[in-house]
This record gives C-alpha cells, structure tokens and sequence, in this order.
C-alpha cells in the first residue's frame, strides 16, 4: 500500500510529535511504501511573513526524522516545494473544488469565528479607551487641530497596543482563554493560501496516487475532503487518482509537563535538542497530583502527567504498577518519583541526542539524501501530471 504524509517545519521536535506521529510513520516504513515530506509550502500558510527560519526549521525536521528512526533509504523523504508538480495539481483541483467546500473545513471555521471574536474585543477596548482619551485630549499644554481625526488615530493605535499586549501576555491571560483566540497573528492569516491549503493537502497526496493517510480523529474531515475532490476530478476527467483512505491510528497521548496536550506554544515541551540538565530542570518542575503536597499524601496516579510518562519511558511493567501503588498508598514521593523517570527518560533520550550530533556532523550529506529522495518523489510526480495534463486535455 502506498503511504503518504507531511508534516509542517515549524521548528524542532518534541517528544509530542514522536508519539503522536513518528512513531507510527517508524512503524508503517517497515510495511509499506511511504512518501513522506517536509511541507514548506504549509508552514506559509500561517507564517508567510516571517520565513528567517525556514531553512533551518527544514534541516531540524531532516535530523530529528532520521534520529528517530525514519530512513531515507526505506521510505522517500522528501522536500515539497522541491517537487513543483505538487503545486501545478494543486492549481488544477483548485479549478474544481467548490469554494464552499473549503469554508466547512473545522480548522477554517475556527479562525473565522475567532476573527469575529477579536472584532468584538477590539471595539470593547475602543470604548473603554474612549474616556481615557477624552480625559488625555483636556490634559495636553498645547491645542489639537483637527481633534476629531486625532482623536481617531489616538484610539486605534492605543486599541491595537492593547491587543498585543493581550497576545505577549502582559495583559491578564484569562480574557484570551475566555475569548479562545491564542495566536496573534489572526488577522494575516485569513488568506487565499490559508482557505486552500486542503487543496494543496489533496494535491500531495494525490500526486502519488496515495492510498492511505495517517491521521487523528481530528484530521478526518480533511481526507474526506481529498476523497470528494478525487472523485469529482475522476468523475469529470476519468479515473486516475484512487480516494485515499484515512489510516487511523491509536496514538498514545503524552502530556505536557504542565499536564496540557504537549505544545511548544505552551512552553511544556520536551525537545530531542535539550540537553540532559534541561530535561532535568523541566522533570523536576512538572506538575503532579495537586492533592499530593507533603511526600506520604496519597495521590492519584491517573491524574498525574508524570505517571503519564511513566507509562511510556519506564519499560519495566512491574517498577510502573509498583509506582502507581506506592504513589496511592503515599508511600512514595513526587520527588524520587520524578527522578526514577528522569533515568527512563534519559535511557530514551541519550542515544536520540547521540544520533543528532552525528547527523548534525554530516548535516550535507542529509540534505543530499533528501534531495536524491525529492527527485525521487519527483519522477513519480510527474508521471502523474502527465497523465493528468492529458486526461484536462491541456497541452
Ligand atoms: S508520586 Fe509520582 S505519580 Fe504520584 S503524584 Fe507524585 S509524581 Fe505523580
């Protein structure tokens, strides 16, 4: 069967991404034929303005892809926006793909309604800065000309000081979370590239005549999105893309150290870059069973995001249930409990740090693989374009 996927150069890889996609991708290379690529071209749909880091984004992904286990010679991994053929399909289906469809896509209705909601703070802030000004305006030694247009131009600005201030959290955090609108830069976002990114989503896997997807729960909607697409191009052209079907799969969750889902957003990440006294400090800080303050409290493993992560580093099955059981009775600490996990961890992290160095050594040598495996992913491409080209009767 024929895999594919992308994922976003967004920057460097946490342990969130290798139990949420990594590990699967590791496992499904062993069975089947995957293609799996660096989606440039998807990190600019939110961040077209600021692409300094790009390049390097691109090269971390290459070295935490190899240092976890992908492999280059078994499965293509590859650059998207060096295999053009991805964005000449994307144009075609674009033809073809009502615009509606794309307006009921969750991720897209999300961002809608959060601009909506920023509107709504906005003219908030715009009246209760009202006052200020006006009471501003009287206390100036010198006269304003045109009062009203200053007073306009005062408002906007202070109203637009106000709301980054909210998003580099000098304002109390609560009214983001009330509001639900966690990135700043909303109002760029609602681009032409930003609607159609399902598009360019189905064109990467179409390209390859791919036949399966791994996804979440959540990423449903967007395959059958790519399977609509398929079809209408089939039924308007003839069959020559098989509708992907979406490969679920059980992904163990790992929490953040603050016990959110993992995020490097949120700050409580554990990166394969951080060196083993970072891991350290971030272990020891983690948030634990609330109720457990003193060490011989009972506490409730369930609850606990470090019992969570017992459950993934600590191979051993009879330390995890001796664990949870010392934990209820009270009989072990936070403390030594977090440092038995610091030494699973480390057992997993060490050689994943060892790997990188070696790649980072090599780090020409990697992108020369990548880049043999685009072309690769390319020739397949552009078979397909022919076919298609022919199939729109396009020269
Ligand atoms: S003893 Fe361990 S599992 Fe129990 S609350 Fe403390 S850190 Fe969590």
């Amino acid at each position: 069967m024929r895999v594919v996927s992308g994922m976003r150069p967004t920057g460097k890889l946490h342990l969130g991404h290798y139990f949420g996609v990594i590990r699967n991708w590791v496992k499904l290379q062993e069975e089947h034929e995957c293609f799996f690529f660096i989606a440039d071209w998807h990190a600019l749909t939110t961040a077209y303005k600021n692409t300094k880091e790009l390049r390097q984004n691109i090269r971390e992904v290459m070295i935490d892809w190899v240092a976890l286990g992908l492999d280059p010679d078994k499965s293509v991994l590859f650059i998207q926006s060096k295999v053009k053929e991805h964005a000449e399909l994307c144009l075609l289906l674009g033809m073809l793909t009502p615009k509606s469809w794309l307006e009921l896509n969750p991720t897209y209705k999300d961002l809608k309604y959060n601009l909506l909601r920023l509107v709504d703070l906005e003219r908030e802030f715009k009246e209760k800065l009202k006052e200020t000004v006006e009471n501003l305006l009287k206390s100036l030694p010198f006269q304003i000309t045109k009062e009203d247009k200053f007073k306009e131009h005062l408002l906007e600005n202070l109203t637009q000081t106000m709301i980054e201030a909210l998003f580099e959290g000098e304002i109390e955090p609560e009214i983001l979370k009330r509001l639900n609108v966690s990135k700043k830069d909303f109002y760029e976002t609602d681009t032409f590239g930003f609607l159609g990114y399902p598009v360019l989503q189905t064109a990467d896997i179409l390209i390859y005549k791919g036949e399966a997807v791994p996804v979440g729960e959540d990423q449903l909607p967007h395959i059958e999105l790519s399977r609509e697409i398929a079809r209408r191009f089939n039924r308007l052209y003839g069959k020559i893309f098989p509708e992907p079907k979406a490969l679920l799969t059980e992904t163990p969750k790992i929490p953040g150290t603050d016990g959110r889902k993992m995020s490097k957003s949120y700050g409580n990440a554990v990166f394969f870059t951080d060196t083993k006294e970072e891991v350290e400090k971030k272990v020891m800080k983690m948030f634990t069973d609330p109720q457990k303050i003193r060490k011989n409290d009972p506490g409730r493993p369930e609850i606990c995001p470090v019992f969570a992560w017992h459950k993934l580093f600590t191979k051993d099955e009879e330390l995890v249930s001796q664990i949870e059981q010392d934990c209820r009775s009270g009989k072990l600490g936070c403390v030594e409990c977090k440092r038995i996990l610091l030494k699973h961890l480390e057992e997993f992290l060490e050689p994943i740090r060892e790997r990188r160095k070696e790649l980072e050594k090599n780090i020409e040598e990697l992108e020369e693989k990548f880049l043999r495996n685009s072309e690769k992913a390319r020739e397949i491409a552009s078979a397909t374009m022919e076919e298609v080209r022919k199939a729109m009767n396009l020269p």
